[in-house]
């Protein structure tokens, strides 16, 4: 199978004989344009408005958490989220070298270091097997019940899995692993909307789960984001750590600890709503486009990656896997000249300069998939 034979299909199943293919845009198809005109009708278009509240709803309904918190990107909800699982500074967290350099950025915000542990081939998520060596050899259990890195005497205080391109990981495993060595789970399901393991919604394994609303995701409010969790306390702590930590009052400015403004604005929730309202919709449409590649790759000698039982998922990111870098390199050229948006997965977390003196284990897997896996033009389709 030639890059030729790819993009030809590529064409065909977008109806674009030339023109330019992005990788994924957003699709407005709905009530965008009544709910943000709403909001300035209203004049309520900034940090207060019913639309927020209306949009923290749905996200606790669709993923079947208790309670939502809207946040002006995935970023800050991931930051808070760590900081409300108790991440504090100099902490170490551990997670995927794979992953958007959000992750480790948002690790970073909060004071700690990054620890980097393998993948699995199949889900491109942190691996069950690669979390529990690491910790059988590092960590211990110290009297006040603290996990602590034997290498480095600093405290393992969180565990950030993410489900890279909406395919759900082993999270019930990765879970189970980590309550035995005292150590919370902040799910990174910034890619997952939408996707689930054994028919729970992702971001809802952990303490607490962390969404992304930014133009290339699966819906998209321009920017935003959300924390999920089940604690009343943690949302609570959300709510007035992304709001200033203003106390409640009729007038007076009286804020009680240093706290951030990471509040959705009531302009975005609005297209926010709208978009949810449609997720069931994107999700169909796009997965008819991944079983239509699926067949397409079948029999050739690049894998075309499938959801794995018990997982589903919402195929954001349609991904193939190369027999080797060289093929690789030369459809990312060869396409991208051709106006057929394709990417490669990000470069490894490990080895970009401000994370390259982070622990790490071999990280066998992670980097056969980096030097491997390519991106798909993957938007819902119109036509
Ligand atoms: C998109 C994304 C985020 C959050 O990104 P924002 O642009 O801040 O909304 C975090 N983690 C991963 C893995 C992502 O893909």
């Amino acid at each position: 199978m030639t890059p030729d034979n790819i993009i030809k299909f590529i064409r065909e199943a977008f109806k674009q004989p030339e023109a330019f293919i992005p990788l994924h845009e957003p699709c407005f198809g709905g009530n965008e344009k009544k709910y943000v005109l709403d909001t300035i009708d209203s004049t309520f278009v900034s940090s207060v408005g019913s639309y927020v509240t209306r949009f923290e709803e749905m996200m606790a309904q669709l993923t079947g958490a208790r309670f939502a918190v809207a946040t002006v990107n995935g970023t800050t909800a991931l930051h808070l989220a760590l900081l409300l699982a108790g991440v504090k500074f100099n902490d170490e967290v551990i997670t995927q070298p794979l992953t958007f350099v959000a992750t480790a950025n948002a690790i970073a915000h909060a004071g700690a270091v990054p620890v980097f542990l393998d993948v699995d081939r199949d889900t491109m998520g942190l691996s069950p097997l690669a979390l529990q060596t690491f910790l059988q050899q590092f960590a211990t259990i110290n009297q006040d019940g603290m996990c602590i890195n034997k290498k480095t005497g600093r405290r393992i205080a969180a565990c950030v899995p993410m489900h890279t391109f909406g395919f759900p990981l082993r999270i019930d495993e990765i879970v189970d692993i980590c309550a035995a060595y005292n150590i919370p789970v902040v799910e990174d399901a910034a890619e997952s909307l939408g996707s689930y393991y054994k028919s729970k919604h992702t971001g809802t394994f952990g303490v607490v789960g962390t969404f992304s609303f930014n133009g290339n995701k699966t819906v998209t409010c321009g920017g935003g984001g959300a924390i999920v969790t089940d604690d009343e306390e943690i949302a609570r702590r959300a709510k007035h750590l992304s709001t200033t930590a203003k106390m409640p009052h009729t007038w007076d400015f009286v804020h009680d600890e240093v706290a951030y403004n990471y509040r959705m604005p009531n302009l975005n929730a609005a297209l926010a709503c709208a978009q949810l309202e449609q997720l069931k919709t994107f999700i169909e449409n796009k997965r008819r486009l991944s079983e239509s590649y699926a067949a397409f790759f079948t029999g050739s000698e690049i894998a075309f990656v499938q959801e794995k039982e018990p997982g589903r998922a919402n195929y954001w990111l349609n991904t193939i896997i190369f027999p080797d870098h060289k093929c690789q390199q030369e459809f990312l050229k060869e396409s991208n000249n051709q106006k057929v948006m394709t990417r490669p997965i990000w470069r490894l977390m490990n080895k970009l300069p401000m994370y390259n003196t982070c622990q790490t284990d071999a990280l066998e897997n992670a980097s056969w998939l980096e030097e491997r896996i390519v991106n798909l033009p993957s938007s819902v389709r119109f036509n």
